[in-house]
């Protein structure tokens, strides 16, 4: 089939390079002017694969598609032109003494998980043979299966093996609408057999999306040793550290329900940091190398819609999980696409 996407964001370059393998022309649209720019959402992520722990903020639905994704990441990285890093070593959720209640009351919220996917309380020792720069910690939970992914590499990986497969990017180009087989591009219509929007908050007003605002910090920290991502539970902030090769730890995020893609504020600096500092005091003499802003595409639930009509598939809604559950999406909505059968109008 002949097939437009509008976005080359995280989910547009998985659709594209998912398609074009399946022997479609593809072709995507995107405002961004190439294919480095970092507009989408995807590039700023801190590329944690938490099924369990984002139960705090998810459903069992998205818990089954990360646990489905986590399978396919590795396959769809050993298919790609460039390497990207990929760690599945589970994530621990830390907390300080007097923050038990904030901890409870996230376990309770994670305890739908199936057994082999449960936190374990981990006690001193254990923590300190996992993670030894961990300090200051009362409490720890290992989640087994959890991983990360290197977001940056990634993106640039996927735009890489879609143009040697024969995607074709159109960049400096904004769709200001898509429907079925159609994708309007200022006065022109480009037709097709079957269309995807996948433009995030771009979406709108066809969507009821809204952008939630990111802020990110990267730390350059050589000499640091830290094996997998770490999440405090704390009353206040939601904060986790992911490390990354070239001794570089993410620290992240801040939640605002704004569309205020400024620089990162003072407020989140000092609160993220200090927050990362309590958990390895080592960090001290890091240096911040880099921040970041971008907007979390969801809508008004918080939770992923995929719509598919002739023609037409429309997947947002992704929020704090588009890394985590994107591979999943995508196999679904392919599935989804080869089974139409072939005397209908796509
Ligand atoms: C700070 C931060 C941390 C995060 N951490 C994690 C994490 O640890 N784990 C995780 O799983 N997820 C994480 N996420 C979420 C994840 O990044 C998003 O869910 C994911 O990027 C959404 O993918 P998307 O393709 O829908 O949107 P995007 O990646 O934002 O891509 C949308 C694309 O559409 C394009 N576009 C917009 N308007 C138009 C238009 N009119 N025409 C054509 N194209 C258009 C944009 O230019 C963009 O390229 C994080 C996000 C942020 C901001």
């Amino acid at each position: 089939m002949k097939i437009g996407i509008a976005g080359a964001g995280l989910l547009g370059r998985l659709l594209a390079f998912e398609l074009v393998r399946a022997g479609h022309r593809v072709e995507v649209f995107d405002p961004a002017p190439d294919a480095q720019a970092r507009g989408a959402a995807g590039w700023t992520a801190a590329g944690m694969l938490s099924p369990v722990a984002e139960l705090e903020c998810a459903d069992e639905h998205v818990f089954a598609l990360g646990v489905e994704s986590l399978r396919l990441w590795p396959r769809l990285i050993a298919a790609l032109d460039a390497p990207v890093e990929m760690h599945q070593r589970g994530s621990l959720l830390l907390a300080h003494r007097g923050d038990e209640g904030c901890a409870m009351r996230v376990l309770g919220l994670l305890r739908n998980a199936p057994p082999d996917h449960a936190p374990q309380q981990l006690d001193t020792q254990a923590l300190r043979e996992l993670e030894p720069t961990v300090q200051g910690c009362a409490h720890a939970w290992l989640l087994p299966l959890e991983g990360q992914i290197h977001c940056v590499q990634a993106m640039a990986a996927l735009a890489v093996s879609g143009t040697a497969r024969g995607v074709r990017w159109h960049w400096g180009t904004r769709v200001a609408s898509a429907t079925a087989g159609c994708l309007r591009i200022e006065q022109d219509v480009h037709r097709f057999d079957w269309v995807f929007d996948a433009r995030g908050i771009g979406a709108r007003p066809q969507l009821p999306v809204r952008g939630v605002r990111g802020e990110i910090l990267w730390l350059h920290a050589p000499g640091l040793s830290l094996h997998r991502p770490l999440r405090l539970l704390h009353p206040r902030h939601r904060v986790y550290l992911v490390p990354r090769e070239g001794h570089h730890v993410v620290v992240g995020a801040s939640e605002i329900e704004s569309e205020d893609r400024s620089p990162v504020s003072l407020r989140s600096t000092v609160e993220l940091l200090a927050a990362a500092h309590s958990v390895i005091p080592e960090l001290a003499e890091a240096r911040i190398v880099h921040t970041e802003t971008n907007l979390r595409p969801a809508l008004p639930d918080n939770l992923p819609c995929v719509t598919q009509a002739d023609g037409l598939t429309r997947i947002n809604g992704l929020f704090r999980h588009g890394w985590l559950i994107a591979p999943a999406l995508v196999a679904q909505a392919l599935a989804r696409l080869h089974a139409v059968p072939r005397s209908q109008p796509a």
